[in-house]
């Protein structure tokens, strides 16, 4: 099975590539989703970040209570680092999980949709690494425009992230989204094509 890893800055379309790529008949593991389905109740990543910053993440069904954790664990680069430490094994284990699950089933390809492919190394594990390319003016717009994010939030969130350039260089397949959302597709459609043909 052809490992897909996807990738791109906030705002710069990757979740309109991913689901255009499952609307395609690919499937789609979402690190997003992943990384809140490892904080549930009974998970082994929440009872250690609750030993780790205390009971008082939880609230008393025992279901975390993001705000209180997102207190904690980003006031230090230490403290950061200490909740990474626990939930990025738990991520990448669970991903993989869910990616063998796809092969198992007899996928021909499956998508990881990742922000932070290259920053952890995972593109490593992957076939086929796609980035998803728009420039960071457009992304501020965007994100302010047609998701009512803070602006200054967002610009915080890109400066804390790898910049393009090095996006860009480790990438097999670059996705420009500086324009429509039609030409975005049309680029879409020539990774299916590609993707077909590799599998
Ligand atoms: P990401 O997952 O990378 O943060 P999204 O796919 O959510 O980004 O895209 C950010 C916002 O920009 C969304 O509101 C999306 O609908 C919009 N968007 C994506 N591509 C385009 C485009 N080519 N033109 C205009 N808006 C776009």
């Amino acid at each position: 099975m052809l490992r897909i890893g996807l990738t791109g800055g906030i705002g710069s379309g990757k979740s309109t590539v991913a689901r255009m790529l499952a609307e395609a008949g690919i499937p789609v593991v979402d690190a997003d989703q992943v990384a809140r389905d490892i904080m549930e109740p009974g998970e082994p990543a929440l009872a250690r970040a609750a030993e780790e910053f205390g009971a008082d993440i939880l609230d008393t069904d025992g279901r975390l209570i993001r705000s209180e954790l997102a207190r904690r664990a980003f006031a230090t680069e230490e403290a950061t680092a200490k909740l990474n430490a626990i939930t990025h094994p738990a991520i990448r284990e669970e991903a993989t999980r869910r990616l063998d699950a796809c092969e198992a089933a007899g996928e021909r390809a499956a998508v990881y949709d990742m922000p932070l492919l290259f920053e952890l190394g995972l593109d490593e594990a992957m076939d086929l690494n796609v980035v998803v390319d728009t420039d960071v003016e457009e992304r501020v717009r965007r994100l302010v425009e047609k998701r009512g994010l803070d602006e200054a939030d967002v610009s915080n969130r890109i400066a804390r992230q790898v910049g393009d350039e090095v996006r860009r260089t480790k990438a097999d397949v670059v996705l420009d989204n500086n324009g429509s959302p039609g030409q975005l597709e049309e680029q879409v459609r020539a990774l299916v094509a590609r993707i077909d043909a590799a599998s």
